[in-house]
Order: structure tokens, then sequence, then C-alpha cells
């Protein structure tokens, strides 16, 4: 079934329903709603786009973003949200690995100035191409979707550094909304989905169920994440659910306490998508009060492992609460969890190995790769990188990353991709880059620097460096100039004796600002 069926259906059942806000301000009802996704799948339609075709959004959050997205479905065309933040030249590399036939984009001129994409065109919303796009007439009900069919084609990154593209199934959407509404909380019409998190990513990924309710959505004036609007917006909404990374749920808090808010208005934040120090959520839930549901996924099974639940957050009497805190819930009521050893066996309960997963929320496979599809998918089962075990009471602990990706601020950052960046300083010789543990961030971004014989490198030179080749958010927050890098005999970097090097603090030379 097409996931646009929902918003169809709930423009059809409650067409006056209050359904997309720009902060305080209704933009349009249900109705209004569908009446726009319907308008562009009909310009896509009359642009030869139809099923199969890809149509990437590179995009900000902003209003335009789940008509867009929706239109992209109404039309049986499989989406490519891509997330606002990257770089031009990163987006690009997606648009041309996808082969989306089509772009919704802020700022076109900066894609195709990559010479990356190259005919695609490029459409931002608001221009008079987005008037003409939507001038057909619309299509009055969504094309058909199989489960199979792929709407959502998620981009992570790899461990080469290369984002790879999940493909995600009507199907997989579908469960992960059913399994949101079973394990995670129910969702009523009065609520509001708030966006303050990127929509290409998690925070997007949970319209569908506030769709299916008829539900109202908001985008933040600001398009993001500011805490003190967040809290004025749910005084003013009320009932509002957002999914949140935990440095967001951090400053959140921080904000409330300095306000004196008890968080009124919020009804629930669903946190993920990094780890969660036992003393940080304890400072929240005395803050805000039992407001919290913890999900633990990934782009390959979207937001669909295992949730610790609200009653178990709040559950402070119980003797196991804080080891609870610390654990990433139980698994989701579509998931089946396994914990493997290296040969792919299944391990005993309490041992640690690497998390399986499997269930009608597991993506089909990344498009065009097939190495990382033999790596993640064996016999049904999604291999997904992090090591964990399972307590006796079937609560799931993670331990570490298999993989050496950084999740700073909540997003993801590749070292490789860092290091690939700071290679292209004229005066860098080597780099290796880690993450290390930061109480604001969950983690930053460390790089060791091996300069070439008589310079030094500065910060600002390096952050340079970064800047223009990759997103902002992943320039290392510290650099350390080496004289040379740890390694094995195979020449391989040891990237566990760097990060025994950070303890205790060696002379950092802090990052330009
Ligand atoms: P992404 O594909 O961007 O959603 O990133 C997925 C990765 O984020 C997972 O494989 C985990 O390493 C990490 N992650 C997701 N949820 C949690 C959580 N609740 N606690 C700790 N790490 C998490």
């Amino acid at each position: 079934m097409n996931p646009a069926e929902w918003l169809a259906r709930a423009a059809r059942d409650t067409p006056a329903a209050p359904a997309l806000f720009h902060g305080t301000r209704q933009v349009c009802d249900y109705a209004g709603f569908a009446r726009q996704a319907a308008a562009i799948a009909a310009g896509l339609h009359a642009r030869g786009i139809a099923q199969g075709d890809r149509v990437a959004i590179f995009m900000p959050n902003c209003v335009d973003y789940l008509p867009i997205l929706f239109g992209i479905f109404w039309a049986g065309a499989t989406a490519v949200p891509v997330n606002g933040k990257l770089h031009a030249r990163e987006a690009a590399w997606i648009v041309a690995h996808s082969r989306a036939a089509l772009v919704f984009a802020k700022d076109p001129e900066a894609l195709t100035a990559t010479g990356d994409i190259g005919t695609t065109p490029c459409i931002a919303p608001g221009s008079a191409d987005f008037a003409t796009l939507t001038a057909a007439p619309p299509h009055d009900w969504p094309a058909a979707m199989d489960r199979d069919d792929t709407a959502w084609l998620f981009y992570t990154s790899g461990t080469t550094g290369r984002p790879k593209g999940a493909m995600l199934s009507a199907g997989n959407l579908m469960a992960m909304s059913l399994s949101y509404l079973a394990d995670v909380d129910d969702v009523s019409p009065r609520d509001a989905a708030l966006y303050a998190a990127p929509m290409s990513h998690g925070a997007g990924l949970y319209a569908f169920v506030h769709i299916l309710r008829g539900a109202r959505h908001v985008v933040p004036e600001s398009g993001g994440f500011d805490p003190a609007e967040i809290l004025s917006l749910a005084r003013s909404l009320r009932n509002i659910s957002m999914f949140a990374a935990p440095t967001m749920v951090k400053r959140l808090v921080d904000t409330a306490r300095a306000c004196q808010s008890n968080g009124d208005g919020i009804k629930t934040i669903v946190y993920g998508g990094g780890p969660m120090y036992v003393a940080d959520i304890q400072t929240a839930l005395a803050v805000l009060g039992p407001k919290f549901v913890q999900i633990y996924g990934q782009g390959e099974a979207p937001m669909t492992i295992s949730a610790l639940s609200r009653a178990d957050l709040a559950d402070h009497d119980h003797p196991d609460w804080a080891a609870r805190l610390a654990s990433v819930g139980r698994a989701q009521s579509v998931a089946e969890v396994r914990i493997l050893a290296p040969d792919a066996s299944p391990l005993p309960r309490g041992e640690i190995g690497e998390i399986a997963v499997r269930g009608p929320q597991v993506m089909r496979g990344y498009l065009d790769n097939p190495e990382a599809n033999a790596r993640a998918l064996r016999d049904g089962w999604l291999l997904t990188g992090d090591l964990g075990h399972l307590d006796p009471a079937g609560y799931l602990h993670l331990h570490d990353r298999a993989r050496d990706m950084v999740i700073s601020g909540g997003s993801n950052i590749y070292p490789r991709e860092v290091e690939e960046a700071l290679l292209t300083h004229p005066d860098i010789s080597e780099v290796s880059v880690i993450g290390t543990p930061d109480p604001d961030w969950g983690e930053i971004v460390v790089a060791f620097v091996v300069p070439r014989d008589g310079t030094t490198p500065d910060p600002r030179s390096m952050d340079d460096a970064c800047t223009a080749m990759i997103a902002r958010f992943k320039k290392p927050k510290r650099y350390i100039l080496v004289p040379e890098l740890p390694k094995n005999n195979y020449g391989k970097v040891l990237k566990t004796e760097l990060r025994a090097q950070l303890t205790p603090d060696p002379t950092p030379v802090p990052a330009a600002s």
C-alpha cells in the first residue's frame, strides 16, 4: 500500500482538521495538505516521473517538506530525502548515486554548481518552476504501490565514508509506524508532531504515524532546534511530540531548568540515535517529568529495533531502574533481536556480540552495493554493526559500535570522510580521526595530525580544508599534532592507542571557532 493513502484517507475523513503549522500559524488543513501532495504528484507525472523513479529532496526543515515528500509518494515514486545540512558536494553525490530524476532543493544553484548532477532538474519550492509543476490538475487518489516497492531511499554513511542508500519499502515504513503505536506512544488527532531534528531522517520518519492518526505537524519558525522556541510552541499548541537526539534533550532540559519550565504542553520526547548518559536522563525526568521514551534503531531498520517505554523510564522505585535507563529497552513488537558471535552464530543470553535484527521493518538492502549487502544482511537478519548484550529480562544493552562511527550531537560522522578532507590540506602528511566522549555532544571528533616536515598547520586552515569538502558539523573539535601515528605490523593505524592517548589529556591545539 502507498503510504500516501494514509494522507488521502485523513483528508477524506477529516478534511478540516488542522494539518500543517509554521510555528503557531496554521498553514493548511488536511484537505489542503492532500491537495498540495496530489498537485505535486500530477506535476511529476506530467514530467514523465512515475512509479519506480526517484525524486530527491535537499532542503532544510520547512513547511513545504511534507507536501513534497507525500507528493512523491502520491505519484508512486521513491523519495530520496537528503540531510539539508550536508555540503552541496555531498548532496550532489547522493543525487547522482540514486539517479534521481528530479531534485527539490532550497538552493538549486549550489547543487548544479558542483557539476556533479549533470542535467538533473532542480526545483526550489516557491519558485516559478514549482508553480508550473503544481499547476497540473491533481490526481484524486495516490498511485498504487506494493508492500515491497521502495518508498524512501534512506542514505546513511558507510564505513568507507561514502553514504549507502538503504531501500525502505512501503511495508517497512508501515511496520515502523504500527510498531510506534504499539511500543512507543499512542497518537491522537489532537497531538502535534514537532520537527526539531532533520526531516530527512528520524524526525521525518515519524510523520507517517502522525498522518495516519490525522494529527498536526509543526515546523518551528527557526526551522530547527531552538529550546526556548520549543518550550513556547508547546505552551501554545499543546500535546507536542518530538524526536530528539540525546544532545538536544540535554539542551532542552538546561533551558527548561533555567526558566523554571516543566515542559508544559510537551506530551512525548522520543530520544535515540546516540548514547544517553544515565545522569542526563535522570535529570531530564526530574525537570520535565515522565515525557520520555527511548528508541534504538538505524536507517536500515528505521527507528524500530528496541524501545525503553515511558513506564520503564518513570519506574524509579524498581531495583533495576538505573540499569534499565542505561539500556536501550526491549525489542519492539515487530523486531526479533539476536546477539551474534563473529561467525554469525547466536550467542547465549548475557554474552556480548553483534546485535542482529529481523522483521518487517528491515530494509530490502542497499542500492547498488552488493558488498555492503553481503555484510549487513544474512538469512533475513540485519547485522547492525553495534555490539551489545541482552539481560535476563530482555533489555538490550549497547556496548560499543563495531565500526568506528562517531555520533556527535546525534549526527553520524564517519572518520574516513573527515580524514579525506583533511588530507587535502597541503601541510598534512597523515591523519587519523576518532571520536571521544563529551558531556555536551555525546562524542566529539578529534583529529590526530602528522604535519609535513617543517610545517605547523593551524586549526583554522584545517577547518577550512574540512568545510570545503564536508558538512560543518563533521569538522573536528580538537586537533592534536603528533610526529607519527601508532601502527601495527600491517601498517594499519591503531585507533585504540589513539583513544588511550586521550586519557590522560594530551596538550590539544584548540580548534578555531
Ligand atoms: P542511523 O542509521 O543514523 O539511525 O544510526 C544508527 C546508529 O545509531 C545505531 O547503529 C547505533 O549505533 C546508534 N544508536 C541509535 N539509537 C541509539 C540509542 N538509543 N542509544 C545508543 N546508540 C544508538
